[in-house]
């Protein structure tokens, strides 16, 4: 058997110029708490996304914690959000001792359904946090009409949505504040490593002191803080990722395309949903298999894969809502997820990275056309 497939293979630059970057670190001795290559990473990240504030964070879930503590909720609000989503999104909530509230997506996109966050909201719903999930954009108008009308704030998790523009505008740029994951298994990553975005400087200031203890100045800390920060190591490698980034997203770009066509006019199959005025960060390539129309289930393709070592994942199977911890809690699924409880048995995302060749994507076809 040839040697496994993962669904995702990070970036990876020269080991010799990541050695290089490191001499200047080793002869400051200067490793951490927002060193020069930090900085310069912020800096870029700003050029390269479009927006004016970046702040790097060790971790996507210390990211989304800061970004949830800097908004100041009451104690027990309650944070509308997507089932459908890697398990941080909840957790960071938990976390932050709010409650998370899970609402439906819609049906197309999988992404958060605006009129079922508006009939999930209580008396006690201060916030919302959408996830552009496999990449696909929310509703952004729909949820930011919302949580005007109803005096809410609005977070993006885009952890899946790096480098994602909608009308050439930085997804970075769209609510209160947007948070990604820099994690290996993400399009640019710095092996551990997470990002916030936001045009709002009062958010932005108190997202930097939280992220460094709350610490002020040397005799003043102004809030309850964390440590979030980056270190100089990580920071080396996503300056020498960051321009391997557009190569990376050409070749995935590429690998749609060739599975688009594989699936085209097999009934039962569909993908991402086409969005118009989108550039796709190229982060997931989502299967949605219908077990009737298409003749076999998702966990069958699953384990047919996995025979022939191949390991698509089932993301985000179980949803958050599945969760042993947001049972017992008792969180308000206010209402039915009924399009989550369906697409979480059919969603399969499949390997989706430079690394799958001709060979790889001819046996998956053999499988999938059985
Ligand atoms: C990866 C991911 C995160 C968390 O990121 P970490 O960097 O692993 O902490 C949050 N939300 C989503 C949707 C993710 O996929």
């Amino acid at each position: 058997m040839e040697s496994p497939l993962y669904v995702a293979r990070p970036i990876l630059p020269d080991l010799s110029q990541l050695n290089e970057l490191l001499e200047d670190v080793w002869s400051t001795r200067i490793v951490t708490n927002e060193g020069p290559l930090h900085n310069r990473l912020e800096e870029e990240l700003k050029a390269y996304l479009g927006v004016p504030v970046a702040k790097l964070f060790a971790s996507g879930t210390t990211a989304l914690i800061c970004a949830i503590r800097s908004l100041g909720l009451t104690e027990g609000a309650e944070i509308i959000t997507t089932p459908l989503t890697f398990a941080a999104t909840a957790h960071a909530i938990a976390f932050c001792g709010y409650k998370p509230v899970f609402a439906d997506v819609c049906e197309q996109s999988l992404t958060l359904d605006p009129a079922a966050v508006e009939t999930a909201i209580s008396d006690r719903t201060e916030a919302v946090i959408g996830v552009h999930v496999y990449g696909t954009l929310c509703d952004v108008t729909g949820l930011q009409d919302v949580c005007r009308r109803r005096n809410l704030r609005l977070i993006f998790d885009a952890a899946h949505a790096f480098g994602s523009q909608k009308d050439g505008t930085s997804v970075g740029m769209v609510g209160d504040i947007s948070v990604f994951s820099l994690h290996a298994t993400k399009l640019f990553h710095t092996l551990e490593g997470g990002l916030i975005t936001t045009g709002n400087p009062q958010l932005a200031e108190s997202i930097r002191l939280i992220r460094n203890f709350g610490i002020a100045s040397e005799e003043q800390v102004d809030m309850v803080g964390i440590n979030g920060k980056m270190s100089e190591l990580h920071a080396a490698i996503g300056l020498l990722n960051l321009p391997l980034v557009e190569a990376e997203i050409a070749a995935r770009a590429k690998l749609r395309q060739t599975y688009d066509s594989m699936i085209a006019g097999r009934p039962g199959l569909r993908s991402q949903l086409t969005q118009p005025g989108v550039k796709l960060s190229e982060q997931y390539y989502p299967l949605i298999i219908d077990p009737e129309e298409f003749g076999r289930t998702r966990d069958d393709i699953y384990e047919e894969f996995k025979a022939h070592g191949i390991y698509a994942r089932r993301y985000f199977w179980p949803v958050c809502s599945d969760f042993a911890p947001y049972q017992s809690e008792k969180v308000h699924s206010v209402q039915a997820i009924p399009v989550v409880d369906k697409i979480k048995d059919r969603v399969l995302c499949l390997p989706f990275h430079s690394g799958v060749k001709v060979n790889h994507i001819e046996n998956i076809s053999n499988i999938m056309s059985k």
